[in-house]
């Protein structure tokens, strides 16, 4: 490696060594990274002077000596990460150490003529507007429910958005901020802690059924970048028909959509039924965990890794667990647990947190 690009990553190391302990010292980057406490010294001083990392008081190493502790300056930079649904937009503000500093959600239909873009471009500086944040922010990353081509500036075809070759140029033209656009569910899966997870499947239950996983800590975006639809595995051959034209594929029977009728409009009118008497809700709620609990173990034998179950059902599954467990297992007999099962970290804005989080990613790189 050439000198400078070396120089480059170990700083680059550092930082997100630190962003992702929260609170360190010089001892321990030092240790932990395996480099030389001068190498350390120069480093951390040129960005405690630059301002990306504050010292804060007195930190207990392992030695039990009493160390100066230091973390990542939260302000120092932001990203903004919109999610766009067909009925709604959400804005979230990411700092420097990933945390969502500010979030709302905006019922608006999704249209795609010109205005919708514009429109969408005012409700984000009208997001900013008064936090004296303009010149730190990296740029604008938008999650999309559908496949997107970023060689053809194009979403290649989305359901949701009923859209099929639909230039990203409007997007792009409409904001001062560079953007940049991601699936939805690459985007929910961004928003975990990849650091944690290293090689994990990500499941979006959503009102259409995503799917992205990463290896190695990265996204595998696969060759023409339709990796992890797992919404169109056939679950029941000859089955109910999916909106692809396929019958029986997953996402007729995992997907959110399924649990809402003209009783439970909504997912959390249904998820609030639950347990309350009502047999046909029961029914239909055992009936859709034995359905997921079958895809769940084809994904477990497929890739043999953590599965996170995020997206709107996702959310609320946490509190389903047990019940969840004892399906999944009667499928499977290779696992003796289902400890590999994970709950999301985000649960409602995760597509627009991992979003903007490329472009705090992508300044961390080079910083
Ligand atoms: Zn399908």
């Amino acid at each position: 490696m050439e000198r400078a690009a070396k120089k480059y990553k170990t700083r680059s190391n550092i930082v997100n060594y630190i962003i992702n302990n929260k609170t360190t010292s010089k001892v321990e980057i030092s240790k932990e990274l395996n480099l030389s406490m001068p190498t350390v010294l120069s480093n951390v001083n040129g960005l405690i002077e630059e301002g990306i990392v504050v010292e804060n008081g007195e930190y207990e190493s392992t030695g039990g000596r009493k160390a100066k502790g230091m973390s990542i300056n939260p302000v120092y930079r932001y990203a903004v990460g919109l999610m766009i649904t067909a009925n709604h937009l959400v804005i979230a503000l990411v700092n420097m150490r990933y945390e969502v500093e500010k979030e709302e959600r905006i019922r608006m239909k999704f249209s795609p003529e010109s205005s919708y873009c514009m429109n969408v471009a005012e409700l984000v500086e009208k997001f900013i507007n008064g936090m004296d944040i303009k010149d730190r922010i990296l740029g604008v990353g938008i999650s999309i429910p559908g496949i997107i081509n970023r060689e053809r500036h194009m979403i290649e075809k989305s359901h949701a958005l009923q859209l099929e070759n639909y230039s990203l140029s409007f997007f792009e033209q409409a904001f001062s901020y560079p953007v940049y656009f991601e699936n939805d569910a690459n985007a929910a899966m961004n928003a975990e802690n990849l650091n944690k997870y290293k090689n994990a499947v990500y499941l979006s239950l959503n009102n259409t059924l995503g799917g992205a996983f990463c290896i190695n800590g990265k996204l595998f975006q696969g060759q023409a970048q339709k990796a992890g639809e797992f919404g169109h595995m056939i679950l029941f051959p000859g089955g109910r028909r999916c909106y692809c034209g396929k019958e029986g594929c997953a996402d007729a029977y995992c997907a959110a959509s399924v649990l809402v009728d003209d009783k439970h409009e909504t997912l959390e009118q249904f998820m609030k039924s639950i347990g309350t008497g009502d047999k046909l809700v029961d029914d239909k709620w055992d009936k859709y965990l034995t359905d997921l609990a079958i895809l769940i173990s084809n994904i477990r034998m497929a890739y043999d890794t953590d599965i996170i179950l995020g997206g709107e059902v996702g959310g609320y599954l946490s509190e389903h667990m047990m019940a969840l467990g004892e399906k999944v297992m009667s499928y499977n007999n290779f696992d003796t647990d289902i400890r590999y099962l994970k709950n999301c970290a985000n649960k409602r804005e995760a597509s627009a947190v991992g979003a903007a989080k490329y472009f705090l990613y992508e300044f961390i790189k080079n910083i």
